[in-house]
């Protein structure tokens, strides 16, 4: 690796990894080291073989690749270290690093070519979303199940991960305002993120529901896109870049309260444009939008939020999103949410340690990916809970694939979905 200065981190390099004092208290933080066992696939090791490259004493080949590949980028161990290493940032310039000298396999890289493309482009999203629903629905996915079709390319899992495309995106929203229940009390940004657009949209709605009900107005800016959340986990900075510069643009409008998001990941993201863009002109107003960044359920909990009429008779449980945990360092504001939804709240073990869903990492990684969920779901059964709850739709998705796989009799639901439910119910 050179030293090339990265534009998604706000110190070099060799400052960050610097900060590692080697004394390995992250070590049983880390799910790929908890289930490997290896020092490489733990974040010292990682640390390590990322400072040797960088001084040029190792190869960046196949190998140092492999294991940075394995990382979730979940950060876990940035919570578990006490010497605050700031690994996120370490990873994320390692991987720009990796794509800019490192050539992947053909197949790979025309992978990432257009599954990156798509997603930071909503109408090539939809048409994409479209061809996906039909295959869903006309039987095909059917007939490629049964036949074995999928077990002969072993794409069984990987198919199963898919997301189930609904009947109407999102994207026909953009640009309403949707306005406050009751006393108006705040006037929010609403960013309705990529996947979720075609894949999440009756949750987009129940959002604007709970944050109307909550006397909130909601914004659905019309021109922005993709967070670049994704972009920013695989390396590609300077497509993160456009797309941060855009949903500056597109949100920037006085009197708003907040920026709000229902999924982890693109939160963690928004709220670090200002890391994104530090070497930019934009950098004040990447600034400015970062600093008003909420996710959903730190914003209502700010708030206040209005109690439901009604609880759920249901007995929920958690899992915290990394990068709600330890991304955002949100964790009171969700179970505050929950316990107003039930009063049977049950905490599970190891709540805050990676599913495996880590953006694309659950169809890149599928083997180690579905080794991490079957650990997780050990921890979600044991709560003996009828919803498994989450902040984030990735999760959500890997989360369903673990309940099915498990033969599970759960949901799996957004906090604010619940919350949703519980607004829509009338007193007996
Ligand atoms: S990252 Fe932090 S916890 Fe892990 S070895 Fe380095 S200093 Fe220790
Ligand atoms: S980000 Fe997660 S997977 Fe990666 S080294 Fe840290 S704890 Fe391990």
């Amino acid at each position: 690796m050179t030293t090339t200065p990265q534009p998604a981190v706000a110190h070099p390099l060799d400052q960050l990894y610097r900060t590692c004092v080697h004394c390995g208290l992250c070590l049983q933080a880390c799910p790929t080291y908890r289930e490997l066992g290896l020092e490489m696939d733990s974040p010292r090791g990682r640390i390590r073989q990322v400072m040797l490259v960088e001084t040029g004493k190792l190869e960046l080949g196949p190998t140092v690749v492999e294991h940075l590949d394995r990382c979730l980028a979940c950060r876990a161990c940035e919570t578990a270290c006490p010497s605050g290493v700031q690994y996120g940032q370490i990873i994320e310039s390692a991987r720009a690093q990796i794509e800019q000298q490192y050539r992947r396999p053909l197949l790979a890289r025309l992978a990432r070519r257009f599954s990156y493309a798509t997603i930071a482009d909503f109408s090539k999203l939809a048409r994409t979303a479209r061809l996906l629903r039909f295959y869903q629905r006309s039987g095909l996915q059917r007939l490629a199940r049964a036949s074995g079709l999928l077990r002969l390319l072993r794409l069984e899992n990987t198919e199963s991960l898919a997301p189930r495309i609904e009947d109407d995106f999102f994207f026909r929203d953009l640009g309403k305002t949707f306005p406050a229940e009751g006393e108006k009390r705040a006037r929010v940004a609403f960013l309705a993120g990529c996947i979720a657009s075609v894949a999440f949209a009756e949750l987009n709605r129940a959002t604007i529901r709970v944050l109307q009900r909550n006397g909130v107005e909601v914004w659905v800016p019309e021109s922005q896109n993709c967070c670049g959340a994704l972009h920013v986990h695989a390396g590609l900075h300077r497509e993160a870049q456009v797309l941060a510069r855009r949903n500056i643009e597109a949100m920037r409008r006085d009197n708003l309260d907040a920026i709000v998001t229902n999924a982890a990941g693109c939160g963690t993201t928004l709220k670090e444009y200002g890391l994104l863009l530090a070497d930019d002109p934009a950098r004040n107003s990447a600034q400015q939008f970062a600093a008003t960044v909420r996710d959903v359920n730190e914003f209502l909990v700010q708030l206040g939020p209005r109690r439901p009429p009604c609880k759920l008779n249901a007995r929920i449980t958690y899992q915290d999103p990394c990068h709600l945990a330890h991304g955002q360092r949100v964790r009171s504001a969700p179970r505050e949410l929950l316990r107003l939804v039930s009063d049977d709240f049950v905490e599970m073990p190891h709540a805050d340690s990676c599913c495996g869903s880590a953006g694309v990492y659950n169809i890149a990684q599928n083997q180690l990916s579905l080794q991490i969920l079957k650990t997780k779901m050990n921890d979600v059964a044991a709560t003996h809970a009828n919803i498994l709850a989450t902040a984030n739709v990735g999760c959500m998705l890997q989360l369903r694939a673990g309940v099915a796989q498990g033969k599970l009799n759960m949901q799996v639901r957004h906090v604010i979905d619940l919350l949703d439910e519980a607004y829509g119910k009338t007193q007996a």
